[in-house]
């Protein structure tokens, strides 16, 4: 499932090439994404020229010329990918949405689950972002922002932290990643950290987040940016996916629980 490093990824490798381009057609193969697409989506994409690309969160955001955006949601398995020219692009299945633009290239949403989803909306008062918590990634995700959630909840930090609510974008990968290189194990209850760990699991997941767009996210599955590249994140995972393993500060093998019915990678012995 792409996080918040892998869309990022997508949204830096098609900003050279969309924003000032106007979409000229909109082919809709498929609407009943994970809710159905506004029955206006092709009509109201169509005409409208795409200013600028950025993400907040988990989604893409195609800020539109009448003030509008196109957002985009990749659910589980989600692809975004840009072709070159739209009029040689051989539609594949679940191909569901493919966007021609004016310079000839295509913008083709690729979802064989079809949890994804897409709306054309005002991204400050659309439904999909309100709500979301502060970008990990921005001045409002501090220590202190963490710790002060101790007396409030009774969850476990790797719950809290995937928590879209709580900070947006964090999945299962890089919640491992950054508990690890926190030193605290995803069970801990958030109250019974202490403010030193509260402030290292703030650091650690900035770092992680920043290392992991650095590297282009990871491919472990079949993650692709919006050209078509592979991320290399997947080579420089320390517990995620790896149990059993060594790991790579002691050397001790990689266990598994599982918190919040997801995988959680630690070490027993770095990780309190
Ligand atoms: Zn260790």
């Amino acid at each position: 499932m792409p996080e918040l490093p892998e869309v990022e990824t997508i949204v830096r490798s098609l900003r050279p090439f969309v924003p000032g381009r106007t979409v000229l057609t909109v082919d809709v193969r498929r609407a009943d994404l994970r809710r159905a697409l506004q029955p206006c989506f092709a009509s109201t994409l169509s005409g409208r020229r795409v200013d600028a690309i950025r993400r907040r969160a988990k989604y893409m955001l195609f800020d539109l010329d009448d003030g509008r955006s196109w957002i985009v949601h990749l659910g589980m398995s989600g692809r975004f990918l840009r072709v070159e020219t739209a009029s040689n692009h051989e539609t594949r299945k679940h191909d569901h949405v493919i966007v021609t633009l004016d310079d000839g290239a295509g913008l083709v949403f690729h979802d064989p689950r079809r949890f994804g989803l897409m709306a054309i909306d005002d991204s400050s008062s659309s439904p999909l972002l309100s709500g979301i918590g502060p970008e990990p990634l921005g001045d409002d995700f501090q220590p202190s922002y963490l710790a002060d959630l101790r007396r409030r909840t009774r969850r476990t930090i790797k719950d809290v932290l995937m928590d879209q609510r709580v900070v947006a974008g964090l999945g299962n990968i890089y919640v491992n990643e950054a508990l690890f290189a926190a030193g605290v194990r995803p069970r801990r209850k958030l109250s019974s950290m202490t403010s030193e760990e509260c402030a290292r699991v703030v650091r650690a997941t900035r770092e992680i987040l920043k290392e992991a767009i650095e590297h282009r996210g990871s491919s472990i599955s079949d993650f692709l940016d919006g050209v078509g590249r592979r991320g290399a994140y997947q080579w420089r995972r320390r517990v995620y996916d790896r149990e059993g393993e060594p790991c790579p500060l002691c050397t001790t093998a990689i266990k598994v629980v599982t918190v919040g019915q997801r995988s959680s990678f630690y070490c027993p012995r770095c990780q309190r």
